[in-house]
């Protein structure tokens, strides 16, 4: 299946303006997050925020909603998530945690969780929500774009960055600038060129813009700990739901690009092959 093993396949949108007002889609990630802390399934989160406004992620361990909402919205680049998840065991002290995670980091996850080497870390891990994701750039290459490519005096100047609709979208004084995303390749990270997995097959509820319109998110509950919080919050009234049948690209967007992910990146795998140099597996 080329969406991975899914439960339940929705279009949803957070019910809280206080989310939307800052969310990257439909504040789906927020919402769950903030839903699971009020529960107790989880007792705090590592998200990625960017505690100096300069669109660098930074993993940063969150226990309250405000927190939550403060960290809401897509960076473009690699954020060292995993490496803050034994901080908010050891330093936090925090029992349940839950995880905000690209496709790769949950594969991560899901090892550390299988093999013994992360004891009383891995097993504190109680929700993946995973983002969907293409390619991610390091902060070079976002540099680039916001200045040699759109004409910014500096990436700080952007206050929202998005990709959609074949461009890569940065915000200034409520005016979108696109960039043909063909004119972004090349300046991807390398390891996104042989990575198999568009949406986060591994996670427990996973969830991106792509295959919904605009200001929703399409989510794919994949396991009971997902389906579970993701029902629980749609029930609490904090997330509304359409079936994914009712609108439009719908779910045959979604299929076609993580086909196409596959595909093209299989290319270059079956290529580093011939070549002799080392791929990763394929989960
Ligand atoms: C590099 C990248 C590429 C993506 N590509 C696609 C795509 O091709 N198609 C698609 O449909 N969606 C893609 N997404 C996901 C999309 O941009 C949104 O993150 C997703 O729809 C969640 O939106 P939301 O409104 O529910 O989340 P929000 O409520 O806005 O919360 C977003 C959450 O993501 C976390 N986060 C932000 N940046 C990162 C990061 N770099 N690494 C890890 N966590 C992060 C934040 O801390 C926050 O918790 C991508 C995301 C990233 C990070
Ligand atoms: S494309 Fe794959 S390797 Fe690159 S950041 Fe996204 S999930 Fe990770």
């Amino acid at each position: 299946m080329v969406l991975g093993t899914y439960k339940e396949a929705l279009s949803a949108r957070s019910t809280e303006q206080k989310i939307l007002d800052v969310s990257q889609d439909g504040g789906i990630v927020s919402a769950l997050l903030c839903y699971a802390l009020d529960e107790g399934i989880i007792e705090g989160a590592v998200v990625a925020g960017t505690p100096d406004d300069d669109w660098r992620p930074v993993p940063t361990v969150v226990t309250s909603a405000d927190e939550v909402i403060a960290a809401a919205g897509t960076k473009y680049s690699m954020s060292p998530t995993l490496s803050a998840i034994k901080e908010a065991t050891r330093q936090y002290g925090l029992e349940k945690v839950g995880v905000v995670a690209t496709p790769c980091q949950t594969q991560g996850l899901r090892k550390a969780q299988a093999y013994p080497f992360t004891r009383f870390v891995a097993e504190k891990i109680k929700l993946i929500v995973g983002i969907y994701c293409m390619e991610n750039f390091p902060m070079a290459s976002l540099d680039t774009f916001a200045t040699a490519k759109l004409g910014f005096d500096s990436l700080q100047d952007a206050t929202k960055m998005d990709i959609g609709k074949g461009k890569f979208w940065l915000t200034k004084d409520g005016e979108d600038s696109g960039l043909a995303i063909k004119e972004t390749h090349g300046y991807e990270q390398a390891g996104c060129n042989i990575c198999m997995d568009y949406v986060a097959e591994w996670s427990d509820v996973s969830t991106g813009s792509v295959g919904s319109p605009d200001g929703w998110s399409t989510v794919l509950t994949r396991t009971d700990a997902g389906a579970d919080v993701f029902k629980g919050a749609v029930a609490a009234g904090l997330i509304e739901t359409k079936p994914m049948d009712e609108v439009k690209p719908g779910l045959p967007l979604l299929e076609k690009l993580a086909k196409g992910k596959k595909d093209k990146n299989g290319k270059v795998r079956e290529e580093r092959v011939k070549m002799g140099l080392p791929i990763p597996p394929e989960y």
